[in-house]
């Protein structure tokens, strides 16, 4: 079966069109990149695309009551929405460190998640400088 894919690289602000030609499930052919990130990122939106994750998880005795996390690298896109409803069942307890390890293997992924930002207790809001 002969499968045509338009991509935009989003490898930097030149956003070239990527097109990506595949037969029976094997790339046949990529066509627009500049540079080799760009043939690299079609191959890998085809293959396995990754997203990067930014949510929030619950922390009751923060100065806010969500802390802001990420993933430390893009997980597979199809894990994405498993990934979101772990770190909804997260409750973390304040102070948290800017950095600091939140979940490792989140979703058996292999992939750790980490705090965006720093979070100091409601308590004692002075006691982590940003
Ligand atoms: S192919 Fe290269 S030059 Fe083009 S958008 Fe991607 S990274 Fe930028």
């Amino acid at each position: 079966m002969l499968e045509k894919k338009n991509l935009t690289c989003i490898g930097c602000p030149m956003s070239c069109q990527l097109k990506l030609t595949a037969v029976d499930g094997e790339i046949h052919d990529i066509t627009g990149y500049n540079c080799k990130r760009g043939e690299d990122y079609a191959r890998q939106e085809y293959l396995n695309p990754c997203r990067m994750v930014s949510t929030t998880v619950a922390c009751p005795t923060g100065l806010w009551p969500r802390l802001p996390v990420k993933t430390t690298e893009a997980v597979p896109k199809a894990k994405v929405l498993e990934v979101a409803r772990v770190l909804h069942n997260v409750e973390i307890e304040a102070p948290v460190k800017m950095g600091q390890i939140i979940l490792q293997d989140v979703a058996g992924t292999g992939v750790t998640v980490i705090a965006s930002r720093s979070l100091p207790c409601s308590d004692n809001p002075g006691a982590i400088s940003k």
